[in-house]
């Protein structure tokens, strides 16, 4: 059985390998899709993006990283996969996924969305949350980071950390 794991991943949290890990017990192979949406502008590129997941999924059997972009029910079909994998953490999050679920099903012909609550540890925390405490932590007038990141530790890897500072050191707010 195959599912695929679609997001933006930008940038892949200590969160969304939670999920990985989970749904790698309960398939065969799981595709990692990052969509490329030209209309946002994500802040790290779709290789960077590749690269940082790849680094934290390598040791995970049955684990792939794809990008996708446009139908994920056209993907999920091009992938030969019946199963779609998403995570929710919040009433808002299922709010958004259940609709979702039921246009792929539909779209994919029977394409099934499987959802995990997220664990509680990781369960207020996105991508959106981390870039937003790097900007504001990394972020320093005279170029001096003052930032005391190892709050990071518990939501991101070393190597997340490591590409937010160099994305956000040198920037001013
Ligand atoms: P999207 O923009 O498609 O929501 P994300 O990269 O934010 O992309 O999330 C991809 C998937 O991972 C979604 O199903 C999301 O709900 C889930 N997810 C994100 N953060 C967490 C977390 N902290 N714990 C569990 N699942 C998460």
């Amino acid at each position: 059985m195959t599912a695929i794991f679609p997001g933006s991943f930008d940038p892949v949290t200590l969160g969304h390998i939670d999920i990985v890990k989970r749904g790698a017990l309960l398939f065969d192979r799981i595709v990692i899709a990052v969509l490329h949406n030209p209309s946002k502008s994500p802040l790290f590129t779709i290789q960077e993006r590749i690269n940082l997941l790849q680094a934290e999924v390598s040791d995970i059997t049955g684990v792939s990283i794809d990008t996708y972009m446009g139908l994920l029910a056209e993907f999920a079909k091009a992938q030969n996969a019946r199963y779609i994998l998403r995570g929710v953490r919040t009433e808002a999050d299922c709010a958004y996924e259940i609709p979702m679920a039921q246009a792929n099903r539909k779209l994919g012909k029977g394409l099934e969305t499987i959802i995990l609550a997220a664990d509680p540890i990781f369960g207020y925390m996105s991508s959106g949350l981390i870039r937003e405490i790097a900007a504001a932590g990394y972020a320093s007038s005279n170029g001096e980071v003052k930032f005391d990141d190892s709050a990071l530790d518990q939501w991101v890897s070393p190597a997340v950390k490591h590409m937010l500072r160099n994305k956000f050191s040198n920037k001013e707010l």
